[in-house]
């Protein structure tokens, strides 16, 4: 079976006739391939959503609420087969991809489908000067959207729902290693009723693909979820033909652990935060800091309740942890654990390639637990994103934040303590986009999402997205 484009509400092959193999990382097969598009399908692609935006943009914001809705209640209904190709395409557990990552694509949907309906602009009467200004919100045009392997649809639908809704049309990529429900979700939307142009998917190498859609003078506007190299890649190119940029980049996130916490209720989410889509998450807590005091009984604790956690084939209800993405990126996480012994870490529990009977090529890994020497490390200062996690004591408030906020990243932290004083002190001091107090991954739509230092440049989410992919224009009259 081939994947296929999807450009001005049509099924496409690639120009070139060139195709990618994509894998099942559950048994390591290949069972599907995906175009290797080029410049000229992307050229395509924009000549599509050129031709459909004065129509779009024009269209009122009832009946683009109306369609979304529409792509929103599509997806619940294909709940089962979009779950069933998201696990299938990334190795997660099918549990999983049933409770998150397809309802949040619905839900991505639905929520920007009546933000929109609720997004406003200011004005500001310049008083004695007999003049008004108002601030008109123009959507960009043509935007591109390009979306990592993680979380797939979840992640891409959360960049083209608020750029539709804000009235553009878009060029979007999956990456070439989970294409699949993007390319489920071309015909969800043509069934919805969404104009031919608006939505073009093109597949393919992030290098020639992704790059094509930076590269274009006409795409003005970029937002890019991944790696932290390629969004420093993707700056560098789009920065002199003055793209608007929103960067959603890696993390390197602490969990702190105070003495005072809920314990079990700390320790349940721990695991979760740990190890959930098998540590290959962005807001992962990888970093575990824990207070002197309860060190040992947490360390004898946590090790026992990951060592609980089934590693399986994704469609057994059993398994907790699933298989990594691809071959060379379990590689890649393994090789963190021989850097950690190096650097004089403790494997605590796992570290090891597995081998699931009747599965054996699959791409499967023990959850890992390495006590670390020093925060300095490089296991503890680089980016994993694979089911690792580092764990230290510390001694106090000021040690902790310290060493919390000594890594390049930004993006989230989680804060387990009952002291609300410390609380306040910690969340204002922590260099992060999110700080989770006494809980992880609660998100709520209409907030600020994103994060400092090398963890990006910009925020997704709520109105900041609309914002993100409309053009402010000040109008000033004079009467
Ligand atoms: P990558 O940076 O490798 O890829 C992300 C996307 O960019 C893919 O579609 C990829 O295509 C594409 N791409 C690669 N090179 C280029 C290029 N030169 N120009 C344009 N596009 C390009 O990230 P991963 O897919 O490996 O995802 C993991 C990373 O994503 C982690 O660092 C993680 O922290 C981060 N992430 C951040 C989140 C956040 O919200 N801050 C959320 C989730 C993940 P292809 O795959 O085909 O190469």
């Amino acid at each position: 079976m081939n994947i296929q484009n999807y450009i001005n509400g049509q099924y496409v092959n690639p120009i070139n006739n060139e195709w990618i193999d994509n894998y099942n990382p559950s048994n390591g097969e290949v069972y599907c391939q995906i175009p290797n598009s080029s410049k000229e399908d992307v050229e395509q692609a924009y000549k599509s959503a050129q031709s459909a935006f004065s129509k779009w943009s024009q269209t009122t914001l009832e009946e683009r609420s109306r369609i979304m809705l529409r792509v929103s209640e599509l997806i619940e209904e294909n709940l089962d087969r979009l779950a069933e190709a998201e696990s299938k395409d990334n190795g997660k557990p099918l549990w999983l991809a049933k409770a998150v990552d397809i309802p949040r694509a619905s839900s991505n949907f639905r929520f920007f489908a009546n933000a929109i309906t609720q997004f406003a602009s200011e004005s500001h009467e310049s008083v004695g000067q007999n003049a008004i200004n108002y601030t008109l919100r123009q959507p960009i045009g043509v935007v591109g959207c390009i979306s990592p392997w993680n979380l797939p649809l979840y992640l891409f639908s959360w960049k083209i729902a608020p750029a539709i809704a804000a009235g553009n049309c878009v060029v979007a990529k999956p990456s070439e290693v989970t294409p699949m429900t993007a390319y489920l979700l071309g015909d969800i939307c043509t069934e919805a009723g969404l104009p031919k142009g608006v939505l073009n998917i093109v597949h393919g190498l992030g290098t020639s693909t992704g790059q094509a859609i930076v590269e274009h003078p006409n795409i003005k506007a970029i937002s890019f979820t991944g790696g932290t190299a390629t969004g420093t890649h993707i700056a560098r190119t789009a920065a002199p033909m003055f793209k608007k940029l929103s960067l959603e980049l890696g993390g390197k996130n602490p969990n702190i652990i105070f003495a005072d916490c809920d314990y079990e209720d700390m320790l349940k989410t721990t695991v979760r935060s740990s190890f959930a889509n098998q540590g290959q998450i962005c807001l992962c807590g990888s970093r575990i800091f824990v207070e002197a005091s309860i060190y040992e009984q947490f360390k004898t604790d946590f090790t026992n309740a990951v060592s609980k956690q089934k590693v399986g084939h994704p469609l057994a209800e059993e398994t907790k942890i699933g298989a990594l993405v691809s071959k060379p990126h379990l590689e890649k996480v393994l090789n963190y654990v021989e850097i950690a012994k190096e650097e004089g870490g403790k494997v605590l529990h796992g570290g090891n390639q597995l081998t699931i009977e009747g599965h054996e090529n699959g791409y499967y890994m023990e959850p890992t637990i390495i006590e670390v020497p020093s925060d300095e490390c490089r296991v503890n200062q680089e980016e994993i994103f694979g089911p690792v996690v580092t764990i230290m004591p510390f001694n106090s408030e000021e040690e902790v934040l310290e060493m919390a906020n000594k890594v390049k990243y930004g993006l989230s932290a989680t804060l387990w303590t009952n002291d609300l004083k410390r609380t306040m002190r910690m969340s204002n001091k922590l260099q992060a986009g999110i700080v989770w107090v006494n809980t992880w991954l609660m998100r709520d739509l209409r907030t600020p999402f994103g994060g400092v230092k090398d963890s990006g440049v910009g925020r997704e989410g709520g109105f900041e997205a609309l914002r993100f992919f409309t053009e402010p224009k000040n109008v000033c009259i004079k009467y």
